[in-house]
């Protein structure tokens, strides 16, 4: 092993080559090429094998790490593609979209100053190289069991649950109101972090497998969770969280004061080639505006990434923390200044001016105080230190609640946390309703797509020994 591996001393780290910023804004592709097999091999060989891999611990798929590392350091693709999918529904998008820094390779034990293994970037390469060579198969399950699952929603959660269940032998049905799979993957992440064909061919993957979509079937209003629990053996909640938080100041109503998903979809459509009348319109373009978006997250890092590649002509991002305590990956901030985004830390919006349309954001500067019960510093406002800041698109990335699950579910005695998000019983995974079970963002809030993966999966396990105790209790007690 010693040959091919623990070069972490003698090779420098290297991520794939990431297109020049100027060059990047000019479209909506991905910014990081590909490796070549050689800096594959090459980057998985710093690995140093460790007997505790804290890289596997904190990964929330567990995925096997080092082993595959291993078998791309020696060349042995395909093998290592058996063991990434083996604990993975999607590594080729967790590989490009996960928050690698605070997961998997933020935990990477290579000695400070050496920088950890890029672990996602091989993670993608090891399957990308999987789809071109056609190892990457529907799946095929052994034998028919004659019982049905419905999902409701096609993201990550649903989609990794829909994949375990029919590899078992279910036949499965996935209800969406949207007209396309992929949930937040495909509406609500942006193309240049994850090209929507790479979603596509996954959800192609299903079909192709015998997963049944019914798309634009809105669960709660077009159809009610009672029939669906009529039609199958078992359903799965997978709906996401979708409720924009709001900000309370004056102003908020104002023309051109929009929420970051109505945004990004809008967006992300128009890429797609449909028909977007509100983006046609101009109110969800940012092209030739002064823009400011609000927010520190994830979502408000798409979104400036999105105004800056739509040609605005200048956009800020306001946050009431400093760059240390925001929530959003430090890589996409990284990413965001090279592009041109200008950075307001601590700062928060006191009012929207204009008088149809927001023409600015008055703002107030922040300090921050004491740690509060979380171990956050709670940020303060500083008397007197309001400035204003030209705006024609005020974006709100503030974060998103559940929806009206009672609603929803379409029963009052439904199930919730404090939060609003369904409680399930976390060893059954299912709600308080027999046979119906949640996953995903509607359970954890707003979370992480290698979460919803995790969660899906979980959930399609929970599922089967469900079905089993109920045909066959005795057995299932014991086993
Ligand atoms: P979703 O992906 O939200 O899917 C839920 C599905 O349910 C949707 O298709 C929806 O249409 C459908 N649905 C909802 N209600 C109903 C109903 N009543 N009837 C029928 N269908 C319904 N995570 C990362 O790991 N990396 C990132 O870079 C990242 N970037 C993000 C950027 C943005 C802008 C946002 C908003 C989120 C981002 N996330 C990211 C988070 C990630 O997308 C989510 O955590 C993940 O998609 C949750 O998966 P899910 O399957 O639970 O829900
Ligand atoms: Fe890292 Fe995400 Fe891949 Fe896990 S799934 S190894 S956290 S990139
Ligand atoms: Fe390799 Fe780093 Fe994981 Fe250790 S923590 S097994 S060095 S990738």
């Amino acid at each position: 092993m010693a040959e091919k591996m623990l070069k972490f001393v003698s090779v420098e780290q290297h991520m794939p080559d990431k297109r020049a910023s100027q060059e990047r804004v000019q479209d909506f592709d991905e910014i990081y090429a590909r490796f070549s097999q050689e800096k594959a091999a090459e980057q998985s060989s710093r690995c140093s094998q460790c007997g505790i891999p804290f890289c596997q611990v904190h990964c929330p798929l567990h995925n096997n790490i080092p082993d595959w590392l291993k078998l791309t350091a020696e060349g042995r693709l395909e093998e290592a593609y058996e063991i990434s999918s083996a604990t993975n529904n999607m590594p080729e998008i967790c590989g490009r979209i996960c928050p690698q820094d605070r997961l998997c390779e933020g935990n990477c034990v290579i000695e400070k100053g050496f920088e950890s293994v890029t672990i996602g970037s091989v993670e993608k390469y090891i399957t990308d190289t999987a789809w071109d060579r056609g190892w990457v198969k529907p799946p095929s399950p052994r034998r028919e069991l004659g019982k049905s699952i419905g999902i409701v929603g096609a993201g990550p959660a649903g989609m990794a649950a829909a994949e375990q269940l029919r590899r078992k032998g279910y036949e499965i049905h996935v209800y969406d109101r949207y007209d396309r799979v992929g949930g937040l993957m495909i509406y609500g992440i942006p193309n240049f972090k994850l090209e929507k064909d790479v979603v596509e061919r996954r959800a192609q993957l299903l079909r192709d497998g015998g997963v049944t979509f019914h798309l634009n079937v809105n669960v709660g209003k077009d159809l009610s969770v009672e029939e669906l629990r009529a039609r199958h053996d078992a359903v799965l909640i997978a709906t996401g969280v979708y409720k924009a938080r709001d900000v309370q100041v004056p102003g908020v109503g104002l023309g051109n004061v929009v929420d970051a998903l109505d945004y990004l979809t809008a967006s992300n459509r128009k890429g797609l080639g449909d028909d977007v009348p509100a983006f046609d319109s101009g109110a969800l373009d940012a092209t030739g505006k002064n823009v400011v978006v609000i927010g520190g997250g994830d979502t408000a890092m798409d979104c400036v990434r999105t105004a800056v590649r739509q040609g605005a002509k200048s956009v800020k991002c306001l946050y009431r923390r400093d760059r240390v305590n925001m929530p959003g990956s430090q890589r996409e901030v990284k990413h965001a200044e090279e592009e041109g985004v200008e950075f307001v830390w601590l700062a928060t919006p006191r009012a929207f001016l204009g008088d149809r349309e927001v023409s600015g954001v008055r703002a107030i500067r922040m300090h921050l105080g004491v740690a509060d019960a979380t171990g956050r510093r709670a940020p303060q406002e500083l008397e007197g230190s309001d400035f204003t800041l030209p705006a024609d698109l005020t974006i709100k990335a503030l974060g998103f609640d559940p929806e009206d699950m009672v609603q929803v579910m379409g029963r009052s005695d439904v199930a919730l946390t404090n939060w609003g998000t369904l409680k399930i019983d976390f060893r059954t995974m299912m709600t308080n309703l027999d046979g119906v079970f949640a996953a995903g963002d509607i359970v954890r809030g707003a979370s992480l797509v290698v979460w919803a993966i995790r969660d899906g999966r979980d959930a399609a396990e929970r599922i089967h020994r469900h079905i089993q105790a109920k045909a066959q209790p005795a057995l299932a007690k014991a086993s």
